[in-house]
Formats: C-alpha cells, sequence, structure tokens
C-alpha cells in the first residue's frame, strides 16, 4: 500500500481527499491511499511518517511555515518561498517543495490578463508564494497588510501598504489584486478583505476555491473587473504534487 496524505489542523473544508482518491481511481492504483490526518502540533510528525509508512504528503494551514523546521532539506522554489505544501519522503529524508507558486503563476498566465503590477492582500505562505510567481512573470507587487503603519507619501515605493491606500494604488490602470487571506473563505462567506469597492478595478485573483464566486469577486465583478477563482490553482498543485510524489517513489527503486 502506498500511502499519502494531507496534514493540518482543520480539515473538515478540505478537497484534496476527493482529488486525490478520483486521480487513483482513474489511473487504476488499487493500493493507493490518500488521508486526511489532523495535527495538534507537528511533534509527532517523524513518528507518524515513519509508523504509517507515508511515502508523501501535502501541508496545509497552519503549518506551511512551521513545518520547514521538522524537514531534512527544502527544493529552490520552496527556500524561495519560505513555505512548503508538498512532503516527499526520499531514502527516508524528508524533501519540502512548493508547487503553491507554479500553480498560481499557470493559472495566472492562463488568464490572458496583462497586469501592470498587483497588489498581495496578505502576507502569510499563499502570499509568499504568489510573489515568487508574480517575481518570475516581472510583475511589480506589494503586499497589503493589517498592520503596517499607513504612509500616504511615496507609496510607489512601498512595498508593504495598508488596505486604506488600496484605491489610490488602483488608480494605475492594469492593477491585480491576489487576495491571498482567509476573509471570505467559508463558512465567512460575507466577508470581504475590501468591504467597500468604490473604485475602477481591473483584476482580482481571490485564492479562495470555495464559495466561489466570493464576495471580493462579485463586488469587484460589479465594479468592471475581470475575476477569477482559486480552484484551478488548487488542482495544479495537487497535480504537480502529484509528480513530485511519483518522482520520489522513482528515486527509491
Ligand atoms: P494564513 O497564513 O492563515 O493567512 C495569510 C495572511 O492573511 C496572514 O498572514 C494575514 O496577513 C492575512 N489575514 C489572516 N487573517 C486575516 C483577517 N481576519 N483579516 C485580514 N487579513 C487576514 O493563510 P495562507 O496559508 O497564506 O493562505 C491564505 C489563503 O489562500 C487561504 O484562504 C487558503 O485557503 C488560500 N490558498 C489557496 C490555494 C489554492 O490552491 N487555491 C493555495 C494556498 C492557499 P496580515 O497579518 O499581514 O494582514
Amino acid at each position: 500500500m502506498k500511502r499519502y496524505a494531507l496534514i493540518g489542523r482543520r480539515l473538515g473544508h478540505s478537497y484534496s481527499q476527493q482529488w486525490f482518491g478520483e486521480l487513483f481511481a482513474r489511473l487504476g492504483l488499487a493500493d493507493h491511499r490518500y488521508d486526511l490526518h489532523e495535527m495538534d502540533s507537528l511533534a509527532a510528525l517523524h513518528p507518524w511518517v515513519e509508523h504509517e509508512g507515508i511515502a508523501g504528503f501535502n501541508v496545509t494551514v497552519p503549518y506551511k511555515q512551521e513545518v520547514i523546521a521538522y524537514l531534512d532539506t527544502l527544493d529552490e522554489t520552496a527556500m524561495a518561498v519560505g513555505a512548503v505544501n508538498c512532503v516527499t519522503v526520499e531514502h527516508g529524508r524528508l524533501v519540502g517543495h512548493n508547487t503553491d507558486a507554479p500553480a498560481f503563476r499557470r493559472s495566472l498566465e492562463a488568464t490572458g490578463w496583462k497586469p501592470r503590477r498587483a497588489l498581495i492582500l496578505g502576507t502569510g505562505g499563499a502570499a509568499h508564494a504568489v510573489a515568487l510567481a508574480l517575481n518570475e512573470l516581472s510583475i511589480h507587487y506589494i503586499y497589503i497588510s493589517r498592520t503596517t503603519e499607513t504612509k500616504t507619501d511615496e507609496v510607489s515605493l512601498l512595498e508593504v501598504a495598508s488596505y486604506e491606500q488600496i484605491p489610490l494604488l488602483c488608480s494605475q490602470k492594469g492593477t491585480l489584486i491576489v487576495n491571498a487571506t482567509p476573509v471570505g473563505m467559508f463558512p465567512d462567506e460575507e466577508s470581504s478583505p475590501i468591504p467597500v469597492i468604490d473604485f475602477p478595478l481591473s483584476y482580482v485573483y481571490d485564492l479562495t476555491y470555495n464559495p466561489s464566486p466570493t464576495r471580493l469577486m462579485r463586488d469587484a465583478l460589479a465594479a468592471g473587473a475581470e475575476v477569477k477563482d482559486g480552484m484551478e490553482m488548487l488542482h495544479l498543485q495537487a497535480e504537480m504534487s502529484w509528480q513530485l510524489f511519483q518522482q520520489a517513489t522513482d528515486t527509491v527503486f
């Protein structure tokens, strides 16, 4: 039996088990299994991997950054992002990867949008993955955080701005807003990281996939923006994880 899993604190919302279950059924891999494994801390990570014979696992909230301390090595993307959402077990060593960044990049490229710059809402692991992808695409970005002090001058020089500055920052046509916060996600569906949109908007990419559309996406559409949800990215990061799991298996034999 080849065992894979998703670890996180609360996983009731997760689509991963269904996604991998359907993949294994499609490929006729009856000896493959993908479980959801809730953990209140990562202290038992190593014993769990060893005793359960885990071949690879995905990592979600809140452990994408904390898990790094438990791994033997990181690939280049995980190192650049500073967050891990996929771990392969290679000759007993735990190797951290980040498939959120390439998945976001590929799904953004698929839109055909031509953003001139981006505002990334949030400063967590997903926000850093988005930043790496934007960097690779040469799209200048600014983080938007709740904890930065508002500065009203030299806006273009700021790398971290406040939510109050969003209307001013959006006055430049072609601005892309990426929601990399959990705000608006089930069950908090009527919340939006930008509760009032009374300014022009070009593009909004909401990493949320449940619900879709989010309130942010609906408000942005009403303000004339093109919008996209996080479902394609979710599928792409899972596909990329599966490729890494297979490559890791291939190196063992
Ligand atoms: P996270 O670390 O829990 O939060 C990200 C950031 O959001 C925080 O650092 C914080 O930034 C901001 N934030 C948190 N709570 C907030 C609140 N109540 N109000 C406003 N801002 C808040 O989460 P993450 O792992 O980066 O993931 C963020 C979101 O992306 C989640 O909803 C996740 O499901 C989604 N995601 C989707 C995919 C996909 O494939 N579609 C992949 C990865 C993640 P500040 O403190 O700086 O404000």
